[in-house]
């Protein structure tokens, strides 16, 4: 069987408990290259065999998942942050599906959320934000143009910007361009976030690719932009004392009967 599993952004504790128990009992592993932290790969058993995706293609990969069905071996498939954002796993789902090779699923927490943990922050702070944008700069992949960086910028809402660290001079034009944020709008630059060798940048959209490159950060990052990286924000309705709610009675309300 083959066990698609979400490593986590980085530091090896941030695997889920389900995917550490897969890695430790697997009998070959394939993963995710410079993205997967090796300390994770020594949870293996001894005579595990390993492969890293990054010098493979999606022929070479189900060819070692086809062979180690036919063996009857367990098989890890680790991918970084969570498999479900820019993994490149629903090709090999659909693949193991015709080969009639069963498969599970293991989520992992995305480098969305270790960026955000990095910095202390909320991406869905009342009266700014109630929407994550989840995106990528077009490059040598594209993206569809009514998905194009600008025309999310348009929004105004909290993003965060895979795969586009190597692009920050055309990220910062299309979030201009977008007419929603101004060039004081907050953003930041997070490497490597729960890595030892994490660092953060905190600037704003006019000053984006210039910290970017002044703190020599080009791969390995997400780009976070929106007010939820700044100061004012609303407190939340849910703990207000005067919110009444299916489990509390606040002071604005008269008892909800039930
Ligand atoms: N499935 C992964 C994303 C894989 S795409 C996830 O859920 O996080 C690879 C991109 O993810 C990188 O280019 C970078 O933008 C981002 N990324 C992955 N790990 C990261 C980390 N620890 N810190 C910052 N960005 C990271």
């Amino acid at each position: 069987m083959v066990h698609f599993v979400g490593a986590g952004p980085g530091a090896p504790d941030l695997i889920t408990l389900r995917g550490a128990e897969l890695v430790k009992r697997t009998d070959v592993v394939i993963y995710a290259g410079s993205l997967v932290n090796p300390a994770l790969l020594g949870l293996v058993k001894e005579k595990c065999k390993i492969y890293n995706s990054a010098e493979m293609t999606l022929e070479q990969v189900l060819d070692v998942m086809k062979e180690s069905e036919a063996q009857g071996l367990d098989l890890v498939r680790l991918h970084t942050g969570d498999p479900c954002l820019y993994g490149a796993v629903r090709e090999q789902m659909d693949q193991l599906d015709k080969l009639n090779i069963p498969w599970d699923d293991t989520p992992g927490v995305s480098s969305f959320c270790g960026a955000a943990a990095a910095l202390g922050a909320e991406y869905t702070l009342p009266g700014v934000s109630q929407t994550v944008i989840i995106t990528r700069m077009a490059g040598r992949t594209p993206v569809p143009e009514r998905e194009s960086l600008e025309r999310l910028a348009s929004h105004g809402a909290s993003m965060a910007i895979f795969l586009s660290a190597g692009m920050q001079e055309q990220v910062q034009a299309a979030l201009l361009k977008g007419g929603a944020y101004t060039p004081d709008t907050p953003a930041a630059i997070v490497y490597k976030a729960t890595w030892p060798e994490e660092k953060i940048v905190r600037c704003t959209v006019g000053n984006l690719a210039r910290a970017g490159d002044a703190a020599g950060i080009w791969k390995t990052a997400i780009i976070l932009v929106g007010g939820f990286l700044g100061q004012s924000y609303e407190r939340s309705k849910l703990y207000d004392p005067g919110f009444t709610t299916e489990f509390r009675q606040g002071t604005d309300s008269p008892a909800q009967g039930g």
